[in-house]
């Protein structure tokens, strides 16, 4: 988020005139780069600051969050001034732009730059990060409260004052055609102070087409003054462009000093006690990156999960569902995760392999009063490879991930009573199925082709993080029961027999209820009381 200046406007702007109006701050060279902002600014170095790092994990997902209404942003035809401020390259917008919806107030459009890096041929340059992990370039459209304030000056330093919307730049092999005008366009504003009107402007074709998935958090303008007035907007689908496109952002503009400006962004700064929230459910473990420090944070916790592994299995042994003469069946039998014991867990030992090509997994669950509005995993298969090779995760929707990769199945299930779930699966189409009390939904497709992989451990009512990890994060609350895993797609008749009360010997071959033995850790408890009355 870049706070300009009104001096910066004049065109060929004095660059001695605009030191003797305001502090010269710079991101990494000079007398005041992004370490000492705060000696001059003092709001730099404030609890709510931007950029971030969001952590995907860290997200509390809020199926409540209403997606925005964008008023004003399809093409339009004006003066639109494109200025280099010296930081960046911003483009002024009318104020008939307007946030109608989805946020506290309604936000007009003040305008819109970029924030990118380039300094070297991998250098990338967005603000803010996922898992660590940063695109190339960031876009920033900054609006301000029209209901509270008359102006953005006045609102600028107000909290809730500002709304920003940013979206991420990833590299592509076709050229954005929506960006052809705006990137022919920088070579006119070369140098700082320099502008240009843009005669066309269409803002919306400039972001993605997915505008609904986003994340939400309380945070600060990126450049001093740095005030912590913005309820920031972040996007997780990113904007294409080709590599030449990225590569003119990157090299055409000069700064303050006549250097090429690269890297205009402000590092991470720290969460504090903020919470980020999505209006989706982050599909986790996406990237293939294994960082250092990442790998031995998770040594460390294999090394204290192997520490604790005897006591676990004194304290909580008692609880395995099993007998010295063999498997032993014990029905009813159904499993009450308590809202107090959020670190409980099933660990499930299944004798027969994982490397499945299809299957079908039926489950019935009663999640608790008040959790219809979250997503709870019921089940997670987790590999060396993949921390979702298998999870089915209830709620308001239900998701399916397979091989890390992830489908939505949208639902209008209200019931807080007993609900059958069944998912089915199969290889050869990539096709996936839900069933909610014998009921079919449309068809999904993901990881046609596939196999799942053997080897790894199989949880119900928590997610795993990482090797062994077990994370609390969208842990079930409720009660579950007849969990069982089939390796091949049950018929409809199948799906309606494992519902009914009578049939209850029609169990999975994967995973047995009452017959594959289960541990229990952390306080899951059983209880005698069964779904049939
Ligand atoms: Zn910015």
């Amino acid at each position: 988020m870049e706070l300009f200046t009104v001096f910066i406007y004049f065109i060929f702007v004095d660059m001695a005139f605009a030191g003797t109006n305001a502090i010269h701050w710079s991101y990494k060279e000079g007398d005041l780069d992004q370490m000492h902002w705060s000696d001059e600014y003092p709001e730099c170095g404030g609890q709510n600051q931007s950029p971030i790092d969001i952590q995907r994990r860290s997200v509390r997902h809020d199926p409540q969050m209403l997606h925005l209404e964008l008023l004003g942003y399809e093409a339009q035809k004006g003066n639109f001034r494109m200025t280099n401020n010296g930081h960046s390259v911003q483009i002024a917008l009318p104020p008939t732009m307007v946030i109608a919806g989805g946020l506290p107030d309604r936000y007009t459009a003040v305008q819109m730059h970029l924030h990118w890096g380039g300094w070297d041929l991998e250098a990338s340059g967005a603000e803010h990060t996922i898992d660590g992990i940063r695109y190339m370039a960031e876009l920033h459209v900054v609006h301000y409260n029209s209901d509270k304030y008359a102006s953005f000056a006045e609102a600028k330093d107000k909290p809730g004052g500002l709304a920003v919307l940013a979206f991420f730049y990833e590299d592509g092999h076709f050229e954005n055609t929506y960006y052809s005008d705006f990137i022919a366009n920088l070579a006119k504003v070369k140098y700082a102070g320099q502008s240009t009107n843009l005669p066309n402007l269409n803002v919306r074709s400039m972001f993605p087409e997915n505008l609904n998935h986003f994340f939400r958090y309380q945070g600060s303008l990126t450049t001093p003054p740095c005030y912590e007035s913005i309820i920031w907007t972040v996007f997780d689908t990113p904007i294409t462009l080709s590599h030449n496109q990225i590569r003119k952002l990157e090299s055409t503009l000069m700064d303050n000093e006549n250097k090429t400006l690269w890297n205009d962004y402000r590092i991470a700064q720290p969460l504090n006690d903020r919470v980020v929230t999505s209006s989706f459910l982050p599909r986790l473990g996406r990237g293939t990156f294994c960082r250092q420090e990442e790998i031995e944070a998770k040594l460390l916790k294999i090394e204290g999960l192997i520490t604790s592994l005897g006591s676990h299995i004194h304290s909580d042994g008692g609880a395995v569902v099993t007998s010295r003469k063999g498997p032993r069946v014990i029905i009813p039998m159904v499993l009450h995760f308590t809202e107090r014991s959020v670190g409980s867990y099933v660990k499930v030992h299944h004798g027969h392999s994982m490397a499945l090509r299809s299957f079908s997994v039926c489950m019935h669950v009663r999640t608790h009063t008040g959790a219809v509005h979250t997503v709870h995993t019921v089940l997670s298969y987790s590999t060396a490879g993949h921390d979702n090779e298998l999870v089915v995760a209830v709620g308001y929707e239900v998701g399916l991930w397979i091989g890390n990769e992830f489908v939505n199945f949208p639902h209008n299930l209200q019931s807080r009573g007993w609900s059958s779930y069944c998912l089915t699966w199969a290889s050869h189409s990539g096709g996936a199925e839900l069933w909610i009390n014998g009921m079919v939904g449309e068809e999904q497709y993901l990881r046609s082709g596939y196999e799942l992989q053997a080897g790894g451990t199989l949880v119900l009512g928590k997610d795993q993080d990482g090797f062994l990890g077990v994370s609390d994060a969208d842990a079930f609350v409720g009660q579950m029961t007849d969990v069982n895993v089939w390796d091949y797609v049950l018929s409809a008749s199948e799906i309606r027999d494992q519902m009914s009360c009578e049939s209850s010997a029609f169990r999975g071959n994967v995973l047995s209820w009452g017959v594959t033995h289960l541990s229990l850790y952390g306080g899951v408890q059983l209880e005698a009381e069964h779904r049939c009355p």
